[in-house]
């Protein structure tokens, strides 16, 4: 393979540099971790992407999950452009909100009603808020890697010991806010009993990511998954289900399904957008209903359900409803599974995964809590980053996000990906 050149990306950077702080419009993307310059991407069809110098690249990343058929799938871009020539934006009611609702609605079977958000940050906001309007409380119990969008009550996670009052993990987050997050270590029954304990009558929520994969991916025992939803309900306090990521990723219906749990209200975003901005909040009726106009939960959007948004979304959960794309997904899975063994064994990293969501980590721990995560195995993932490029593999460019595989991959794509990953 001919040696990467990146003088127009190289190029776009420096310009960027002096616009947008960091010269990005979200902070991973700025490549820090990784060294060198972030790639400008132009171009994506089905699962590669081409930056502006030319290079092509196996995409993992899928724009951080959102492309779980991969890119420019025809039937999405197809109801995005008859979409868009019936008009841009509304900002008032029509019919493919009513057809996307109802669709994915149809995956949580106990759920009633569902709110369009723009982004998955919205859609959190707006589920906590209207937990505490139902519930007359006020404190939110979160685990630490869990990531939630950067609204500032959620933007928390740091802090030692069993239970800890939140820390913001930002500045310009104001102790008075993030006094009201509770924060335990994911998997820790100990703490989760601790929390309710001295805080029990005050906790409005339980919010978690129910694969989480937002820190590594740190993927949970069903027995615990249990519990905590029973501690929860026994004190009153809503079970809230953040599956901007792993929402639609694992079949059509949500985690809760596969776990046996029923939880109260669920956060959407990712695929539900099919690639554009879509986020969603679901749940039963007498919650959802609290909501403006109906209740006296204010939320609202001048983009919120955007038609040409909705066609992607409505043309990406068609066709996922069919089934057939996870019964391929699990087959690339399988076959990531098949040789990671091989992989390892030539100093890769192993490999988690879950479903389409894999996690590359350069140790033999299995983390099940963000703290386990050994520093030297993120420095080995930056590190192995460059090569992973030249190699024309685009993975995460962080350590703790995690890659994703789409309709669109093949077989011979994830060889690919084995092939690349040990460092050279
Ligand atoms: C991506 C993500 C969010 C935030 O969604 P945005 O659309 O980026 O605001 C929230 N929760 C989880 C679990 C996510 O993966």
């Amino acid at each position: 393979m001919r040696s990467r050149a990146t003088p127009a990306s190289e190029a776009l950077t420096r310009r960027a540099r002096a616009a947008l702080p960091g010269g990005v419009s979200s902070p991973v993307r700025a490549f820090f971790k990784v060294g060198g310059a972030p790639i400008y991407l132009c171009r994506g069809q089905g699962a590669c992407v081409e930056d502006e110098d030319g290079n092509a690249y196996l995409d993992f990343c899928l724009g951080w999950g959102a492309l779980i058929l991969g890119h420019a799938r025809p039937e999405v871009v197809e109801a995005v452009r008859r979409a868009a020539g019936l008009g841009l934006c509304f900002g008032a009611a029509h019919r493919d909100e009513v057809e996307l609702a109802g669709l994915a609605l149809s995956a949580y079977p106990w759920a009633e009603r569902l709110r369009f958000t723009v982004s998955g940050t919205e859609a959190v906001m707006t589920a906590l808020r209207l937990a505490r309007a139902a519930t007359g409380r006020t404190k939110i119990l979160k685990f630490r890697g869990c990531y939630h969008g950067h609204a500032d009550g959620v933007l928390v996670g740091a802090g030692s010991g069993l239970v800890t009052q939140g820390l913001a993990e930002s500045a310009g987050v104001p102790d008075g806010v993030t006094g009201d997050t509770l924060v335990a270590p994911l998997g820790d029954l100990e703490a989760v009993d601790l929390a309710f304990k001295l805080y029990g009558e005050q906790i409005a929520a339980v919010i978690l990511e129910p694969v989480p994969a937002n820190n590594g991916l740190l993927i949970q025992d069903r027995a615990w998954h249990h519990a905590l939803a029973q501690r929860a309900r026994q004190a009153g306090a809503l079970l809230l289900y953040d599956e901007v990521i792993t929402g639609f990723r694992f079949g059509f219906q949500g985690y809760g399904a596969r776990l046996g749990i029923e939880p109260d209200l669920v956060t959407l975003g990712k695929i539900l957008g099919g690639g554009l901005p879509v986020a969603a909040v679901l749940g039963r009726a007498r919650l959802l209903d609290q909501l403006a106009p109906l209740g006296a939960v204010y939320q609202a959007g001048t983009m919120a359900a955007n038609p040409v948004a909705l066609a992607a979304g409505l043309a990406t959960l068609r066709v996922l409803e069919g089934g057939e794309v996870y019964r391929h997904l699990e087959a690339l899975g399988r076959a990531l599974d098949a040789g990671a063994e091989a992989c390892a064994a030539r100093g890769g990293p192993r490999i988690h995964r879950e479903g389409p969501m894999f996690w590359p980590l350069f140790s033999e721990v299995r983390p099940r809590e963000a703290a386990q995560i050994p520093a030297p195995a993120a420095a080995r993932y930056h590190a192995a980053y460059g090569g992973w490029l030249e190699r024309g593999l685009y993975l995460p460019p962080s350590a703790y996000e995690v890659g994703f595989l789409s309709a669109a991959h093949r077989l011979d794509d994830v060889d690919r990906l084995l092939e690349g990953l040990p460092p050279g």
